[in-house]
């Protein structure tokens, strides 16, 4: 691997930073952490630590000595000067006298000397960058090394390979433990550029910021160029599945977790699969139950995918025979689970709370690796870190034996009381752990109604028959919103979006069927073929999309919503709108027939009736023309309702967000339109 450092960034860094009156030392310490930070190889999401030994000055002027090290929350890729916080170095090192620290009296050690008390807590690696005496120090959990650090002879081959350049530190969890540890080592023997620990990673030191980062670089390149001579990377992949589609199998499996997690867990998983030539090259192979079964490259990711991946059975038809395989493969993983922290809670010091059994990392042979998660983020964080397991794993067989840390250490870490406090304790948005598809996304309404869903914490999936529209609105959410091109009204077109997004999610829980538009004309001179049109439009395709939803909905087994875009049309017709609300008001017989025979499965069907909203159907120009037609302002037209205000598209998207969220009301049809005596249900 390369250097990247460059001497005009740096410089550059010193500028930016100086002029927000950071010191050089701390500019340059950030600077070369994200160097270290951009490459998925040597760290991923908040993984890996550095530090900066500096001067700060105090409240009397004096100068105090100060490690800066990085706190937790801050991720190396994008971390800035506040990322690394300023801790007294002088009563951490006299730390080092004592003979045992329990954490939490390590935390509050540090936390204690903290320059800014507002400042995050430092890294559970702390003590180790203060006993440690180098200006700069750079911690990653590099791939490669790990590919070493994971053999049965480990230390050896790390002598071989390193002589003189790193000692090894045997396995020793973070915190004072290891700090004391890795400090011995590095007063042991003199000219070391580094430590290895084994089963954990890699620590390089200097006297300058590009000289610990060089080295770092340089001793992983070490174990590239070993690797490189035993193992080439996999170009690509073959042998396709299997009989059975992974959008089958998905809202299936999905179903499976919810039925496993029962009462106690969350119910609802959001996928992230990973098919590519390494993944895949794992999940092929005939030793794939051995492989799996070995455990996580290094402690730190056992939070995030838990020690083992889930192995379920390739996907070979018939669904039913695969699906009860696959319930065993999960029941066999849950009680797994369970008896492993029974085994290893009643030897730990403190009690334990058991976390839910489920797992975070799905192998499937023919498919890949899914990462699990709350969320579409979390499950990325699970998936990365299983390809960059799948990557060591690979590296580590081909040069001997693939031998990570055992059961009761990686217990130890996942119950850990530091490692915990890394998970997101907030409380989850109303509907996390939801995929909602919006159909006429790109428009006015639908964008609305994915941004409003998305704001409650769910996923989202806009479809569009304009694909650059539904990718607008899919921008505007975040990097995880799916934009999908589909004309709904094209029976093919909309099995491909649903599978496609079963694919990319795991499922569906909400569909918010959007698209439609208007088709005017006097209903006894409308061309037989616009009425056609409006009809395969504005009713047979919101069957359609509603058919292919339940479908998912009933793989799943765990209900779902169906909401519709109806009109005030359907109840209050508009003269010249006929061939507009004969297919609406169809709709709304459409809405009854879904809630009458799917309540038993949990699936609610529920309809808006939304009127003058400014939007693909009501232009501007519209407004303008019938605001005049009526002698009439436009914003007394547009608030010519029962309250008097006009409504919006935002409106009709939290009302969408209303209905899925009442629990207890299906088919109903609420109308969004400020107060319209004549539209009114009765
Ligand atoms: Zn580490």
């Amino acid at each position: 691997m390369r250097s990247s450092w460059n001497d005009d960034d740096a410089a550059a860094a010193i500028d930016r930073y100086g002029a927000q009156g950071v010191g050089e030392d701390l500019a340059l310490r950030t600077y070369s952490a994200r160097l270290l930070g951009s490459d998925p190889t040597l760290v991923l999401h908040g993984g890996g630590n550095t530090s900066v030994k500096t001067r700060a000055r105090g409240l009397f002027g004096e100068h105090i000595d100060v490690l800066c090290v990085k706190g937790s929350g801050w991720d190396l890729a994008t971390i800035e000067p506040p990322g690394h916080p300023a801790v007294s170095l002088a009563p951490l090192l006299r730390l080092r006298g004592l003979d045992a620290l329990a954490d939490e009296g390590m935390v509050n050690a540090q936390r204690q000397n903290l320059l800014d008390t507002t400042a995050p807590n430092p890294s559970v690696e702390t003590l180790l960058h203060a006993f440690i005496p180098s200006k700069f120090i750079d911690h990653t959990h590099a791939m490669s090394v790990l590919a070493l650090a994971n053999q049965p002879d480990g230390p050896a081959l790390i002598e071989q390979l390193y002589g003189d350049r790193v000692a090894c530190v045997p396995y020793v969890m973070p915190g004072f433990a290891l700090a004391k540890a890795a400090a011995d080592a590095f007063d042991s023997r003199s000219g070391l550029e580094g430590l290895i620990l084994i089963n954990h990673g890699i620590f390089s030191f200097g006297d300058t910021a590009r000289q610990s980062y060089e080295r770092m670089i340089s001793l992983v390149s070490v174990a590239e160029d070993y690797i490189a001579a035993y193992w080439t990377r996999p170009d690509g992949f073959s042998g396709e599945p299997h009989g059975l589609s992974v959008a089958a199998c998905f809202p299936v499996l999905r179903g499976l977790l919810a039925r496993h997690a029962g009462d106690r867990w969350p119910s609802r998983w959001i996928f992230d699969c990973r098919a590519t030539a390494e993944t895949r090259a794992v999940v092929d192979s005939p030793r794939l139950a051995d492989l799996a079964s070995r455990g996580v490259a290094t402690p730190d990711h056992v939070i995030r995918t838990k020690r083992l991946p889930l192995v379920l059975p390739p996907l070979q038809g018939p669904l039913e025979a695969w699906l009860r395989s696959a319930d065993k493969a999960m029941q066999d993983y849950v009680v797994d689970y369970e008896a492993c922290f029974q085994r290893n809670a009643a030897q730990a010091a403190t009690p334990k709370t058991q976390l839910d059994p489920l797992p975070r990392v799905l192998a499937i042979p023919g498919v890949g690796l899914i990462g699990l998660g709350a969320g579409a983020s979390e499950a990325r964080i699970a998936g990365d870190l299983a390809e960059s397991w799948a990557a060591t794993l690979l590296r580590a067989e081909a040069i001997g034996r693939f031998e990570p840390l055992g059961e009761a250490d990686t217990f130890e870490m996942e119950y850990w009381s530091l490692e915990q406090a890394k998970l997101g304790k907030s409380k989850e948005k109303r509907l996390a752990r939801r995929v909602v598809v919006v159909t006429g996304g790109g428009g006015a309404i639908g964008a609305a109604t994915a941004r409003a869903f998305a704001a409650e914490g769910a996923e989202i999936a806009v479809l569009d028959v304009n694909g650059d529209a539904a990718q607008t609105t899919a921008v505007s959410i975040s990097r995880y919103a799916l934009a999908l091109t589909c004309d709904v009204a094209d029976p093919g077109q909309v099995r491909a979006a649903f599978d496609a997004v079963c694919a990319r999610f795991g499922g569906i829980d909400i569909l918010v069927s959007n698209a439609g538009a208007a088709l005017t004309g006097m209903i006894a001179d409308v061309d037989p073929a616009v009425l056609r049109a409006s009809f395969e439009l504005n009713f047979f395709a919101h069957q359609a999309v509603a058919q292919a939803a339940v479908a998912v909905f009933r793989a799943q087994g765990i209900g779902g919503v169906l909401l519709f875009n109806a009109s005030k049309q359907a109840i209050n017709p508009g003269a010249d709108f006929g061939a507009y609300g004969a297919p609406k008001a169809a709709l709304l017989a459409l809405v009854r027939q879904y809630a009458l025979e799917h309540g038993t499965h949990g699936i609610r069907v529920n309809a808006l009736n939304p009127d003058r909203i400014r939007s693909g159907l009501l232009t501007d120009k519209m407004i303008a023309s019938r605001s005049t037609s009526r002698g009439v302002s436009e914003a007394a037209y547009m608030s010519g309702n029962l309250l008097g205000q006009e409504v919006t598209a935002d409106d009709v998207g939290q009302a969408f967000v209303f209905s899925a969220l009442l629990e207890k009301t299906t088919g109903a049809i609420i109308p969004v339109d400020g107060g319209n005596v004549a539209a009114m249900l009765r």
